[in-house]
């Protein structure tokens, strides 16, 4: 099969023949249709994510058909359509897995980090992490939902119930978690990179009441905000938006140095908190509700061998919604 291989960080990836993988007894063998690109497969490329496999196939937004499962496999047959997130696996027994917390268990593994991922023709799954997708959605315009949907869904959970909820960076979570805040009847106001202008027209065009600077005040105090560009600075400037018992959701498994800041930002019951990864449940929530918004997702499709390029300009913000390898 073809896959593309980071094999060291920081040296692009590259497209190599490989044998196809036999599936373990729990494992599912997936004709991969579609993988979505998303920004922590450029944390791990360019090595500010350490202590994964290498080499390692990237890509954690696995859409494809299963064409082999193993031994004990019961969830799925051969021509199911599947999705695969980041959670390739967990312990079962820690604190954290025993408490519906399995995001956090300490022996979890990541697709495309620990475990080979998607941007190849074929990938293997764990049947228990996999889960099946709501017709309607193409193979392409469902891989978005896999990570960019699903733990975007979870940081808008952890938002709480804001009315007025501000969101900086409007990328590939973003544009979907617009579309479940609107549909809640929340009010979304977006923040984007000076300039972006095609940014701020896209997230109005998806329903933002305002749109400005990331640097720029919102014309109201907000109830809740959440970040999805990996840049520190803008928790500072998102509490001072906030309104007493607001909360700022940090949305990325990677973000730059938080500056120091006055107390009295923070003051007035504010929070800061970060959101690490998901749990099957969260999956089996997000899949379960977009199709009711309905979720559209904005796809730029690429050919597998253009994924250095697709990451190029992920990296560079020229992306609209999500960039999506096809096989
Ligand atoms: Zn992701
Ligand atoms: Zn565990």
């Amino acid at each position: 099969m073809r896959a593309m291989i980071l094999n060291r960080p920081r040296g692009g990836l590259v497209l190599t023949e490989l044998d196809r993988p036999e599936p373990g007894p729990q494992q599912v063998l997936i004709r991969v249709h579609a993988c979505g690109v998303c920004r922590t497969d450029l944390h791990v490329i360019d090595g500010e994510l350490t202590g994964g496999k290498l080499p390692i196939i990237p890509g954690h937004e696995i859409v494809g058909r299963v064409v082999a499962a193993g031994a004990a496999v019961t969830r799925f047959i051969a021509g199911d359509r599947v999705g695969v997130p980041w959670l390739a696996s967990t312990c079962g027994a820690c604190g954290y897995c025993v408490s519906g917390r399995e995001n956090l268990c300490d022996q979890a593994r990541f697709t495309g980090y620990q475990v080979d991922g998607g941007y190849a023709e074929y990938a293997l799954a764990d049947q228990h992490y996999s889960f099946a997708l709501p017709d309607g959605y193409s193979d392409a315009e469902a891989a978005p939902l896999l990570c960019a949907g699903l733990i975007g869904y979870r940081a808008l959970v952890m938002a709480g119930a804001a009315k007025r909820l501000g969101i900086y960076g409007f990328g590939a979570a973003a544009h979907i978690v617009a579309q479940v805040a609107r549909f809640q009847g929340q009010q979304i106001f977006v923040f984007t990179r000076p300039g972006d202008d095609a940014g701020k027209q896209f997230a109005r065009e998806l329903g933002a009441a305002w749109t400005g600077d990331s640097d720029a005040s919102p014309p109201e105090l907000l109830d809740a905000a959440i970040i999805f560009a990996p840049v520190g600075s803008l928790v500072p400037l998102a509490l001072r938006g906030i309104a007493k018992g607001g909360t700022v959701v940090c949305a990325g498994i990677h973000m730059s140095d938080i500056p120091a800041f006055p107390y009295a930002i923070l003051w007035g019951e504010r929070s800061i908190r970060s959101v690490a990864n998901l749990t099957r449940r969260d999956g089996e929530e997000f899949l379960r509700i977009a199709p009711q918004v309905p979720v559209k997702t904005a796809v730029e499709i690429f050919d597998l061998a253009q994924a250095n390029e697709a990451l190029r300009r992920l990296r560079e913000g020229h992306i609209t919604g999500a960039a999506v390898l096809v096989p």
